[in-house]
C-alpha cells in the first residue's frame, strides 16, 4: 500500500459550513456541550474497538488500557480530547468529517425557522456531534490513525471552520484519535482543571470508558479518573438520578432534547438482559424510512457490540432508542446469527411488551405526554395493527382518533371511549375513511349516524387503510365504514321509521328503475338510501369491495387493484328526486342521475374523470331553472 503524504485542501459541503454558522449562533448559551460530543465520539470509538479485536486481536496493538484523555494548556490556549479507540483512515476522516453523512440534510434545513431558540432544538436533534468543537474553538485539528495500520498512516484533518479543511498524513504512534482545539478569544474560563471536570461529570459521567486528567496539585503529574466510569444501564435504579437517565440518553442518540419518557428494566430468569429503552420528544428526519437504521445498540455484559438492524424491535417501533445488554449471547455474535437467535426473539417479544406497557402508562397517567407521542409516533404505531398481529390488542388501546363525538380535527378519542358511548344495540364501530379530516368530517355518508347521535371515527391517514382489512376486531366489536355495504341502524329504529323506509322504497321504485337505465353500466346497482337525510344522493361500495380511498393509496403505491363499480343511494325525499320523479323526458331524466352520479363522486373527495362533462350538464340544468 503506497503512504498518501500529500497535503489537500478541501471543501466542506455546502450544508457543513451553513450548519456550522448556525450552531455557533444557537447552541453558544449551551457551549459546554462540545466535551460531552467530543467524549461522546471517543467513547463510541473504543467501543468499536473493543468489539473488531473479538474477531481480530491484531488491533490490540499491546495496549487494551482504554481511556479518554482531557487536558489543557493554558499558555498555548488549547484543550485536547484523545482516546486510544478505533481511528479512522484518510478516507473514512474524509466521509465522517467533512460531511453530512446523514439521510434527512434537506428536511433538516427546511425545519429552521430562524428563531434561535427553536433552531436550537432542531440542531439539536439532528445530533451536534464533532462540529460543536467549533462552538469554543477557532480552529480545530484532528489527528487520528486507524487501528492495526502502521504510525506511517497518521492523518491530520485541520479547519478554522470556515468552508475549508486541509488533510494530511502525518506520523502517529499511538492508535485513535486526538482532538486539539484552539479557543475562540473570549473562551478562556475552559482553561481551568476544576470547570473541565465540572462539565465532564454533569455530561459524560455515565460513559463506561475511564475519562481521565493529570492532577491539579502542584508536582503530582498523575491520571486521575474523572468519571465514575460504571455502566449506568448495570447500576440498580435507586441510584440513577433523572439527571442521569437524561444525560446518558443524549450521550445514546446525540438528541440535544430530554427523551420524552423511558424504562428501565432487568430481567432475569432463563435468559438475564437490562433494556433502557427512551422515547424520544422528536421524530427523526428519517422516520418514515422503513429501511432506516434502529437506534437501539446492542451490549453483551456491557461490551458494545452493534447497532440494532431491526432484531431488537420491531419497524413500527422505530422510533425506540437506548440499549440491550444481554448477559448471556456470545460476545462474537455476528448480524447473522442475530437474526435466528432464540435469545434475541424472547428479548424482543420483551423489549416490545415493555414498550406497549411505558406507552399505556403515559396514556393513562401523563396524558399530555401522551398527546404528544401521539402526534410525532401515532402513525409509525399504527403499522403494528398488521405488523405485530400478536400484540394487536394492545397496540389498539394505544390508538387515538378523531370522531364525530369531538369533531375537531385533534385525534383524542380512543377505542375504549368509543365502546363506552355506543348506542344499546350497536355492536360495531363505524369508520369513515376520505383523503382529508375536512372531506371525512362532511361527508354526506355520516347524515344518518349524526341524526341517531352514532359516534363515527373520522380516518385520513392513508395507513387507515388497515381498518377492516388487518385490523378487524376491537374487543367483540367489529369495524364497519360507513361507505361499504347497506347501512343497518335497525336496532336503533322504531316501527315508525321502518315503516316509513319500506314505504319509501316502494314509492321510489319506478324511479330507481329509471335511474339504473339512465346510469347504465357506470354503476353496479342503484338503491334507496338508509344513509342520506338532507343530501340528495350519495355513493357507496358492496361490503366486500374495495372502497375509493383504498383504491386511491392502491394507485398511489403503483397498484391497480380490481375495477370496482359504485352503488348509488338516492334520497327520495329530497327535491331534486322529487323533481326527477315528475320528469318526463328521459334525456333530462339521465342529466339529472349524471349530475348526482358526478356530485357524489366529488364529495367523497376524488376527482371526477371527465369534470367538464359535469359542468357543462349542470350549466343546461341551471340555465333551465
Ligand atoms: P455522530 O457522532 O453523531 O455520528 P460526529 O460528527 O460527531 O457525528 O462524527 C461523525 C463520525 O466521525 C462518527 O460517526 C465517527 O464515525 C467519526 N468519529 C468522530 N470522532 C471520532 C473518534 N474520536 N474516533 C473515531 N471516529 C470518530
Amino acid at each position: 500500500m503506497t503512504v498518501d503524504t500529500h497535503r489537500q485542501t478541501l471543501n466542506f459541503q455546502a450544508e457543513v459550513t451553513q450548519l456550522l454558522d448556525l450552531m455557533i449562533h444557537s447552541l453558544y448559551s449551551n457551549k459546554e456541550i462540545f466535551l460531552r460530543e467530543l467524549i461522546s465520539n471517543a467513547s463510541d470509538a473504543i467501543d468499536r474497538l473493543r468489539f473488531a479485536i473479538l474477531s481480530d486481536d491484531a488491533l490490540a496493538e499491546d495496549d487494551i488500557d482504554y481511556k479518554i484523555r482531557v487536558s489543557y494548556d493554558k499558555d498555548a490556549r488549547t484543550i485536547t480530547v484523545s482516546d486510544n479507540g478505533i481511528g479512522m483512515t484518510r478516507e473514512e476522516v474524509m466521509q465522517n468529517i467533512g460531511t453530512i453523512a446523514r439521510s434527512g440534510t434537506h428536511e433538516f434545513f427546511q425545519a429552521l425557522t430562524g428563531d434561535q431558540q427553536k433552531d436550537a432544538n432542531i440542531i439539536g436533534q439532528f445530533g451536534v456531534g464533532f462540529y460543536s468543537s467549533f462552538i469554543v474553538a477557532s480552529r480545530v485539528t484532528l489527528t487520528t490513525r486507524r487501528a492495526g495500520l502502521g504510525p506511517e498512516h497518521g492523518v491530520r484533518w485541520e479547519s478554522d471552520g470556515r468552508g475549508e479543511y486541509t488533510l494530511e498524513t502525518v506520523e502517529k504512534f499511538g492508535r485513535g484519535t486526538q482532538v486539539v482545539l484552539q479557543l475562540r478569544d473570549d473562551e478562556d474560563e475552559l482553561l481551568n482543571g476544576y470547570r473541565l471536570r465540572s462539565i465532564i461529570r454533569k455530561y459524560s459521567d455515565h460513559i463506561t470508558v475511564p475519562i481521565v486528567m493529570k492532577s491539579e496539585e502542584k508536582d503530582k503529574n498523575e491520571d486521575e479518573r474523572v468519571n465514575s466510569a460504571s455502566a449506568l444501564w448495570t447500576r440498580s435504579k435507586s441510584e440513577i438520578t433523572e439527571e442521569d437517565y437524561k444525560e446518558f440518553y443524549k450521550h445514546v442518540t446525540h438528541d440535544f432534547d430530554d427523551p420524552l419518557a423511558y424504562l428501565h428494566s432487568r430481567m432475569e430468569g432463563t435468559h438475564e438482559y437490562i433494556l433502557l429503552l427512551y422515547i424520544p420528544k422528536h421524530a427523526p428526519f428519517d422516520l418514515w424510512n422503513r429501511e432506516r437504521h434502529h437506534d437501539v445498540k446492542l451490549y453483551v455484559r456491557r461490551v458494545f457490540i452493534m447497532d440494532d438492524s431491526g432484531q431488537l424491535l420491531p419497524t413500527y417501533l422505530r422510533f425506540v432508542r437506548g440499549i440491550v445488554d444481554s448477559s448471556d449471547l456470545p460476545l462474537n455474535i455476528s448480524r447473522e446469527i442475530l437474526q435466528h437467535n432464540r435469545m434475541i426473539e424472547t428479548i424482543r417479544s420483551n423489549a416490545v411488551k415493555k414498550v406497549l406497557g411505558l406507552l399505556s402508562d403515559l396514556a393513562t397517567k401523563e396524558a399530555e405526554k401522551y398527546t404528544a407521542f401521539w402526534e410525532t409516533f401515532g402513525r409509525v404505531l399504527k403499522e403494528g395493527l398488521a405488523e405485530d398481529h400478536a400484540n394487536q390488542e394492545s397496540i389498539a388501546k394505544l390508538l387515538r382518533f378523531s370522531s364525530t363525538h369531538t369533531s375537531g380535527e385533534k385525534q383524542d378519542v380512543s377505542l375504549e371511549d368509543y365502546a363506552a358511548r355506543m348506542k344499546p344495540g350497536q355492536d360495531k364501530i363505524y369508520y369513515i375513511t376520505a383523503e382529508s379530516f375536512n372531506t371525512a368530517n362532511d361527508s354526506p355518508l355520516l347524515e344518518i349516524f349524526k341524526k341517531k347521535g352514532v359516534e363515527v371515527l373520522l380516518l385520513s391517514d392513508p395507513i387507515d387503510y388497515l381498518f377492516g382489512t388487518e385490523f378487524l376486531k376491537f374487543k367483540d366489536f367489529s369495524f364497519q365504514s360507513v361507505s361499504k355495504g347497506k347501512v343497518d341502524l335497525s336496532e336503533m329504529e322504531d316501527e315508525q321509521e321502518k315503516q316509513e323506509y319500506k314505504k319509501s322504497v316502494d314509492e321510489a321504485q319506478d324511479l330507481v328503475k329509471r335511474i339504473k337505465t339512465a346510469l347504465g353500466d357506470e354503476v353496479k346497482d342503484v338503491r334507496v338510501t338508509t344513509r342520506l337525510t338532507t343530501s340528495p344522493a350519495c355513493l357507496v361500495v358492496d361490503q366486500y369491495d374495495i372502497d375509493p380511498a383504498f383504491q386511491r393509496i392502491l394507485k398511489a403505491v403503483g397498484q391497480q387493484g380490481p375495477q370496482v363499480k359504485p352503488i348509488l343511494e338516492i334520497n327520495p325525499h329530497h327535491p331534486i328526486l322529487l323533481r326527477m320523479k315528475d320528469e318526463t323526458d328521459e334525456k333530462r331524466l339521465a342529466d339529472w342521475a349524471f349530475t348526482l352520479l358526478d356530485q357524489s363522486v366529488l364529495s367523497l373527495g376524488e376527482h371526477l374523470e371527465n369534470p367538464t362533462r359535469f359542468v357543462n350538464r349542470l350549466n343546461d340544468l341551471l340555465s333551465q331553472l
